[in-house]
């Protein structure tokens, strides 16, 4: 089932890039398995997936540990400041920076260990009050900020749009979070830049494509729905 999914993902991703007129290099997919089991995540490695994207601490660790193959790791999950050191490692990039005292932690575990971690600020576009995420107006600064610290590198911004019945309704988010990497941009701060835009889940990862997405985070769409109840087995 993964690799007709991904098939069916992957001919999505290829039309929304034609629709934009860019190249289909320019879109990473990050396959979300969360929740998900090896098993299924090693049917999508077996269809050329690398990127995966993970939102627990603890099921880094344990995924980490049980798959022998190189991966990239992507933390996209709201991070406990006091879990940072189990993954800063491990993860290729964190999605879900959205403070400076987890910048700075983040930081510090980092230069301990010797590595250089890229982040993304999240951007709480919507003002929903459920979501994680600064406000836009408050990412430039932390963007500059976080900027001065060692051992990160900052990349780009996240957002995680609303749930809508109609992808379109979240197209003015990704818009608006495009503009707002632009803005940054515009400011030349030193140490950073804006390369990522990480946008765009099962929903509406076409919409966010179109309005310029550099990552689009695909979980549903690729391994099925998710049962929280019963948690998978690894
Ligand atoms: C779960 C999750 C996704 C994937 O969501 P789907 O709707 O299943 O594609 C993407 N991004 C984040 C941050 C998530 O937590």
């Amino acid at each position: 089932m993964v690799k007709e999914n991904l098939a069916e993902v992957e001919a999505r991703i290829s039309k929304a890039c034609e629709r934009a007129g860019r190249n289909r290099e320019e879109v990473t997919l990050i396959a979300v398995s969360k929740t998900k089991p090896v098993s299924m995540m090693e049917e999508a490695i077996g269809a050329g997936i690398v990127d995966f994207g993970e939102n627990k601490v603890q099921e880094i660790v344990d995924k980490y540990e049980a798959i022998p193959q190189k991966l990239n790791w992507h933390m996209i999950g709201h991070l406990q400041r006091n879990k940072v050191k189990y993954i800063v490692d491990k993860v290729c990039m964190i999605h879900s920076v959205d403070s400076l005292k987890l910048a700075e932690t983040i930081s510090e575990l980092a230069v301990k260990k010797n590595v250089v971690v890229p982040i993304l600020i999240e951007v709480n576009m919507a003002g929903e009050d459920t979501k994680f995420g600064v406000a836009p107006e408050a990412a430039p600064g932390l963007v500059e900020a976080a900027a001065k610290l060692p051992g990160i590198r900052v990349n780009g911004l996240m957002t995680i749009a609303p749930f809508v019945e109609n992808p379109e309704d979240n197209r003015i988010h990704f818009r608006n979070l495009r503009k707002l990497s632009v803005d940054i941009t515009g400011k030349n701060i030193d140490n950073v830049s804006m390369s990522a835009l990480s946008m765009g889940m099962t929903g509406d990862y076409e919409v966010a494509i179109e309005e310029g997405a550099t990552m689009v985070r695909v979980g549903t769409g690729i391994f099925g729905a998710r049962n929280y109840a019963v948690p998978d087995s690894l």
